[in-house]
Formats: structure tokens, sequence, C-alpha cells
């Protein structure tokens, strides 16, 4: 069994707010949005973060994107804009160690980005 909250609930061993699924992404809700639309797209293989990927998940991380778009395209916030978002390690912001993309949307979105 995994440590990482993020393959339970790929695993369905955690509940969260699933909005899509197929056989290799899941997005849901994230639990603390900071934008009207917030939804985190993960992979369900575990890999650390962007950093970690390899050549064999090129076709995985164009998944991630293409899913945020179809995402974007049923919650009808397209037209208007959103944001796409990957922190990566520590640095970047990451605190979930298994590799996602923030869809944040529905409002105008300001470019803060705090340094820690
Ligand atoms: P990051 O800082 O990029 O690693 O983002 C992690 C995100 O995961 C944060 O926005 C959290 O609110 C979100 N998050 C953590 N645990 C859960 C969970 N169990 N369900 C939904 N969102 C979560
Ligand atoms: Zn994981």
């Amino acid at each position: 069994m995994s440590d990482c909250i993020f393959c339970k609930i790929v695993d369905k061993e955690i509940p969260a707010d699933i909005v899509f699924e197929d056989d290799q992404v899941v997005a849901f809700k994230d639990r603390n949005p900071i934008a009207p639309v917030h939804i985190l797209i993960i992979s369900k293989k575990h890999i650390l973060s962007v950093r970690e990927a390899t050549k064999e998940d090129t076709l995985l991380m164009g998944r991630l994107i293409m899913t945020a778009k179809k995402i974007s395209d049923d919650l009808k916030i397209s037209k208007k804009g959103y944001k796409l978002l990957i922190r990566v390690g520590k640095g970047g912001g990451q605190e979930v160690d298994h590799i996602h993309l923030h869809l944040l949307g529905g409002a105008r979105l300001s470019e803060n980005i705090h340094p820690i």
C-alpha cells in the first residue's frame, strides 16, 4: 500500500470529488481551492514531479494538459481563459510529491507568485 495521498485517490482508498477519469489520469477538485474553478489533474502512474519524469512519460505529460483542456471546455471556462500550473519540488512550492497539474479558472487571475 502506498503512502502517497494522490495514489490513494487513484486507488479510491480516500475520497475525492472526481470530475474526470480515464485509464491514465484522474482529475478532482482541489480541497483548498484558490480560484472558483480549481481542479487537479494527476497521472495514475506515481511520478514524483516533472523533475523525475522520463522520456517514456512524454505522452502522459501531454495527456495531463489535454485533459485540462477537455475539462475547461466541459466547465465552459475556456473562452474567458484559465491558468495551468505545475509546481516542481520544494523550491517551486510543490507540497504533494505526485505529479499534478492545477487547472485554475472562473475568475481573472493575478500573476502573484510569492517567493518562499
Ligand atoms: P502543490 O502545492 O502544487 O503540491 O499542490 C497540492 C495541492 O493538493 C494543494 O492545492 C492542496 O490543496 C491539494 N490537496 C492535497 N490533498 C488533497 C486531497 N486529499 N484532495 C484534494 N486536494 C488535495
Ligand atoms: Zn503517488
